[in-house]
């Protein structure tokens, strides 16, 4: 089992009930003042990213930059995010250029980009397909009307416990259009949002919708994480 989106920083052992089943975790940070906090957490399931969220925008500094390329040339196993755009929170205008820079970095060092995406869908498909990226996660995915111009550019699709405050006919229309392939399943840990209590009742909450089972849901994700970073 695997969670492809979490905070350790903001929380870690124990948060939440089946959280020592998990083998791997991808372990986003939100702003540069977490970094260091990140890379002292001494544990191998986790896969740890490195960005500044579009709600700290303004807080990206020539300083950071320079610290995340560090970061980055120093491990080999360190990835970027959270990164992205978010029209509900801050600027979108401002978001933009730290948004990009962060993009051409993990382009630049061939690593994982996890995107945070409140309405800019279109924006950050256009991000991505300018550039030729190791591979990209987007977190909390909610939107139908995008899956398929992602998948054309190889993204994958986080789907977080957040998606069960829609209703189930719309719950089962977003992971309908959803590859097998491309799924993975995360907690934001531990910002879970809804009635979270472990990976394994999300999990069959899903499968009940959809009607398919938790243990194919949990298996798809573990695979295809294993593939994105490999
Ligand atoms: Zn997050």
């Amino acid at each position: 089992m695997i969670d492809s989106h979490m905070h350790a920083v903001d929380g870690h052992t124990g948060a939440y009930s089946d959280y020592e089943e998990i083998s791997k975790f991808v372990s986003c940070s939100a702003k540069a003042d977490e970094w260091d906090a990140q890379m002292t957490i001494d544990d191998p399931r986790l896969i740890k990213s490195y960005g500044v969220h579009p709600w700290y925008a303004e807080q990206w500094t020539l300083e950071s930059k320079a610290r995340l390329h560090e970061i980055l040339r120093n491990d080999p196993n360190a990835h970027v995010g959270e990164i992205g755009l978010d029209t509900k929170r801050g600027q979108v205008l401002g978001q933009m250029m730290v948004f990009m820079q962060q993009m051409d970095i993990a382009e630049y060092y061939g690593r994982v980009a996890s995107i945070h995406d409140i309405g800019c869908e279109k924006m950050v498909l256009e991000a991505v397909a300018a550039r030729k990226m190791k591979g990209v996660i987007l977190h909390s995915y909610g939107s139908d009307s995008y899956v398929k111009p992602f998948s054309e550019q190889e993204c994958y699709f986080s789907i977080s416990p957040r998606i069960l405050s829609r209703s189930d006919i719309r719950v089962k229309r977003l992971m309908d259009a959803i590859p097998m392939d491309r799924l993975l399943l995360e907690t934001d840990s531990p910002n879970y949002g809804g009635d979270f209590s472990g990976m394994h009742s999300f999990a069959e909450r899903l499968a009940s919708i959809t009607g398919t089972s938790a243990e194919d849901l949990i298996a798809a994700s573990e695979k295809n994480l294993g593939r994105i970073f490999e």
